[in-house]
């Protein structure tokens, strides 16, 4: 009987415990049961928001604006919306660009190439990024305020109708050029402009700096004004070879001397360095061009030149090495394009060049 008992009571132990838990899960199915799960969740989040994703990776979301809400207690939402106004899908935030420019005041003395080497840009690039300067190089103004922009290019100020597109076709550029310049805080998919605001368009060019010969004040015995410095009238070679690739004709108004790229070149006369940079627009297939004006009507120009060493404004003598030859603009290989200039009027230059030359056409 003592064992009866005991099984009795040891049985109705067991039942206690396994109707106990039995008790607990159904609890814990009943409250799991009340709550959505994991998946759920998901499924009644993506009715009310359509994600979609574009093909740089960029995501697109878009909210509707009646959320189905999940239970409430089950998630921080917030449902009351008064306070957070939903997303509307049909307006975007334009950033403005952000530039962040260094000003130079120019000091006496100064001439574009000397502030642009300060700064590491081009002398161009003073022009690119204030539009309102004189090309001619003697025409800065001590005190002028100049913007400088912090790479090559130019500084475009945005109107209203423009597109990223006709921007970079305005200045022989690519989009992505214009799109990839961060300050410009262009953003994908739109790259929206907001007119009046400045982008700086990298690599682009307006112009170049050339040079006005200054004529002195004092008049010679005919009483002509004379030039400050003028040459002697007489020519150099402008490189040390003779072997002629091209003569002077009437559709071509130089003469071309063959060279090994990065051969010195020589200032031909004496004068003043009115022009000295890439050659675009007017000059544009000279490549690298200098000119040279020798006071006395005559001009000397030197182009396809791999390196340029002289500026605008600056002096040089007869036999003074003014750059380096190379096959830069419209040229089919290194050599310089020379020309002699009499009062705008191109001439033969052998006609003006001592000693025996070589033929190589
Ligand atoms: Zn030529």
């Amino acid at each position: 009987m003592r064992n009866d008992h005991r099984f009795w009571h040891r049985l109705s132990g067991h039942l206690i415990l396994a109707g106990g838990a039995l008790i607990l899960i159904a609890v814990g199915q009943f409250q799991r049961g009340s709550s959505p799960s994991g998946a759920e969740l998901v499924a009644a989040t993506a009715v009310s928001t359509q994600v979609s994703v574009a093909e740089d990776g960029v995501e697109v979301t878009a909210v509707s604006p009646t959320p189905t809400l999940p239970p409430q207690g089950t998630l921080p939402v917030v449902n009351d919306s008064s306070l957070a106004p939903l997303p509307n899908p049909n307006t975007y935030q334009t950033k403005l660009p952000v530039h962040e420019f260094q000003l130079h005041e120019v000091a006496r003395g100064e001439t574009p190439n000397i502030i642009a080497n300060q700064y590491g840009i081009s002398a161009d690039t003073l022009l690119g990024g204030n539009t309102w300067l004189s090309q001619e190089s003697n025409q800065l103004q001590v005190g002028a305020q100049l913007v400088i922009l912090p790479v090559d290019g130019v500084l475009h100020n945005v109107r209203a109708g423009e597109t990223i597109e006709s921007i970079a076709e305005l200045y022989r550029v690519t989009p992505e050029a214009i799109i990839n310049y961060p300050p410009n805080n262009l953003e994908f998919p739109f790259y929206r402009l907001v007119p009046e605001s400045e982008l700086v368009i990298p690599g682009a060019s307006i112009g170049q700096f050339f040079f006005t010969a200054p004529k002195s004040v004092a008049t010679n015995a005919a009483g002509e004004p004379q030039w400050t410095v003028f040459g002697t009238g007489t020519y150099i070679w402008p490189i040390n070879g003779r072997c002629i690739t091209q003569f002077y004709n009437g559709f071509h108004p130089g003469l071309d001397v063959g060279s090994m790229e990065g051969s010195p070149v020589y200032a031909s006369d004496t004068g003043t360095v009115t022009y000295a940079s890439f050659a675009a627009g007017t000059y544009y297939d000279y490549g690298n061009l200098i000119v040279i004006n020798h006071g006395n009507g005559f001009e000397t120009f030197y182009a396809h030149l791999s390196s340029i060493g002289v500026f605008p404004g600056q002096t040089v003598t007869q036999g003074e090495l003014i750059g380096f030859t190379g096959n830069t603009g419209r040229s089919s290989g290194p050599h310089i394009h020379f020309e002699i200039r009499d009062r705008d009027f191109r001439t033969n230059p052998l006609d003006r060049l001592g000693g025996g030359y070589q033929n190589c056409t």
